[in-house]
């Protein structure tokens, strides 16, 4: 898989607002907000989506999903917030590095569009 913006962003070879990273993943803001608070958390390991998870993954997103519980109550928004995983292009999926959107700071519509 050729080097995606999120690939770049975890090799430190561009910048962007880092709020949280150890040996697993990373998590920054988004450049596009789309509520007051909206982060990504990346794993390193350069998985395109969700489809492309493999046996032995498990550990890995289990480790991605108590980071962003973790993450919520730095950010102030325990309360409610949303996590979101768009995989595939008709999904809305425009980077092909997994990553986890984390919205919170408004409320939230259902369904999403
Ligand atoms: P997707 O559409 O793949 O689910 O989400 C990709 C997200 O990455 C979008 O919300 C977009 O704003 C964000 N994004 C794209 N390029 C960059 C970048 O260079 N830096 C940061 N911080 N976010 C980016």
């Amino acid at each position: 898989m050729s080097d995606t913006i999120f690939a770049r962003i975890i090799n430190k070879e561009i910048p962007a607002d880092i709020i949280y990273e150890d040996e697993q993943c990373v998590a920054f803001r988004d450049v596009n907000p789309q509520a007051p608070v909206h982060f990504l958390v990346v794993p390193r390991q350069p998985i395109a989506r969700l489809q492309n998870l493999a046996a032995g993954d498990e550990g890995l997103i289990g480790h991605i999903h108590g980071v962003i519980t973790r993450l919520t109550e730095q950010e102030g928004i325990a309360e409610g917030y949303r996590v979101v995983a768009n995989s595939g292009s008709s999904a809305g999926q425009s980077v092909f590095h997994l990553h986890f959107h984390v919205l919170g700071g408004r409320p939230m519509r259902w369904p999403p569009g």
